[in-house]
Order: C-alpha cells, then sequence, then structure tokens
C-alpha cells in the first residue's frame, strides 16, 4: 500500500534473521534496511553483514549511552571505533551514533549527551582522527556530504533544553509503523493511530499538529517533542 502511494519503504531490524529471512524479503520492494547494532549482536553481525549488503543499502545505527563515553575515554574509545571499523569493513553504507533522549514520560535521563559535553567532542576528534578516508557529517563536522559514496558517519546533535530549536523534519518525512499497523512519528515517542482503521494517518489531526507546531514557534511543542534530541534536525532523514 505504501508503495502505491510513492512511499519510500524501508526497514528497521537488529539484523539478526536477515541472512535466514533473505529470500523472503530480496523482491519486496526495501529501499534500504536501518540496522541497530548493540554490543552483544555485532559479532554476530560481522558474520551476517557481508550475505545482506549486495541486495540493500545497510545503513547501522547504534545507541551511544553517555556512560560508555565515560568509561571508553580510559581507552580511547577503543570499542567504539571498533564497531565503526566493523560496519565499514563488512559493507554497510553508513554508520550513525544515536543519543538516549528524554521523552514526556522519561523525566531524567543520565544517559543523554547534552549540549557543550566536551567528551562528546573528544570522541567526535578521536574518530575523525582515527579514520583518514571516510565521510563524517552531522555535529562537530565542517562539511554535510550526503549521500555520499564514501562510508559515512553521522554524530547527532546533543540534545538542547532550548525548544525555540524546532528542525526536527521526522513529521514530514517518516512514518514509522509495526507489524500491527500502528504507526508513531519516532520510535515509540508520539503514537498517531493504526495505519489499517485510519488510512489518512499521515495527515490525520495529531499529524497535523505536530507538523504546525514546528512551523509555528509560538504554539506549544509536543510533550514528547520537548527533551528529544532529534528536535534540532538530527534525525535519519537528514541523514
Ligand atoms: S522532535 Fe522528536 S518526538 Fe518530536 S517529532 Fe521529532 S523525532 Fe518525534
Amino acid at each position: 500500500m505504501a508503495k502505491t502511494k510513492k512511499y519510500i519503504v524501508g526497514l528497521i531490524t537488529n539484523g539478526l534473521l536477515l541472512s535466514e529471512r533473505l529470500e523472503e524479503i530480496k523482491d519486496i520492494g526495501i529501499a534500504d534496511i536501518q540496522l541497530s547494532i548493540y554490543e552483544n549482536t555485532k559479532e554476530k553481525l560481522r558474520e551476517i553483514i557481508p550475505n545482506v549488503y549486495k541486495y540493500f543499502p545497510l545503513n547501522a545505527s547504534y545507541v551511544l549511552p553517555k556512560s560508555q563515553l565515560v568509561n571508553g575515554e580510559r581507552n580511547d574509545f577503543k570499542e567504539l571505533i571498533e564497531t565503526i571499523k566493523m560496519c565499514m569493513d563488512t559493507g554497510c553504507a553508513s554508520f550513525r551514533f544515536n543519543i538516549c533522549q528524554q521523552n514526556g514520560s522519561t523525566k531524567d535521563m543520565p544517559e543523554t549527551i547534552l549540549e557543550n559535553d566536551p567528551l562528546y567532542d573528544t570522541f567526535i576528534k578521536k574518530c575523525k582522527k582515527s579514520f583518514a578516508n571516510i565521510n563524517f557529517t552531522g555535529y562537530n563536522t565542517k562539511r554535510r556530504k550526503i549521500p555520499s559514496k564514501k562510508f559515512t558517519v553521522f554524530f547527532p546533535f546533543p540534545t538542547t533544553k532550548n525548544t525555540l530549536q524546532r528542525m526536527c523534519s521526522q513529521p514530514w518525512t517518516l512514518l514509522p509503523g509495526s507489524g500491527n499497523g500502528d504507526c508513531g512519528l519516532c520510535c515509540g515517542g508520539i503514537f498517531l493511530g493504526n495505519i489499517l482503521e485510519d488510512r489518512n494517518i499521515v495527515n490525520n489531526e495529531k499529524a497535523r499538529s505536530i507538523r504546525r507546531s514546528f512551523i509555528d514557534h509560538s504554539l506549544p511543542l509536543e510533550k514528547e517533542c520537548e527533551n528529544c534530541t532529534f528536535r534540532v534536525g538530527a534525525y535519519s532523514s537528514d541523514f
């Protein structure tokens, strides 16, 4: 249905079943796969990714908690650098860090990375030094070369408390859905409805009111958007 309406369809997965389900998904028209990488899956993915990347562009993502930066500083962020390298060597097209984010129901999030965190700056510098010939984009990078034929690493903009910064493009560009038809605007953040019951979900009242709040800055933000790290324009739609 989405394809007949000319939407681009992608798949978000932890990738663990990709090899064995490859034949089933090869021809259903997926434009790309967003592969969520975790510490406890990366060794398994090292074997899986080479079997899959020839059929779909694989864009890897990794949640970067503040504690991993703090611990990583002791050994020059070795594990994180190795994770990027694994994705690059096995055939992913890109690698994106995500920052842990508060939402309307999370009052405190010690694992988020806030703006002006010198440790985050140090980590980005280390990444740039470790990889001479790849494309870096996002926070603290001067150039935005996307899309690029080179393997690209994206650094998200850190969380800001300044609610006048409203640059999220997600309400216009993305409609994540689950297998039962439930759709939201972001990973579990804002629930829009069920696409099987509401065929106008992309333009329903909730979707339009969220978009309005990004255009007219005098309107209140949705509570989920207030502490969201993607509010400053750092989601995959930008990437
Ligand atoms: S700012 Fe965050 S919560 Fe709000 S629409 Fe964008 S991604 Fe969703």
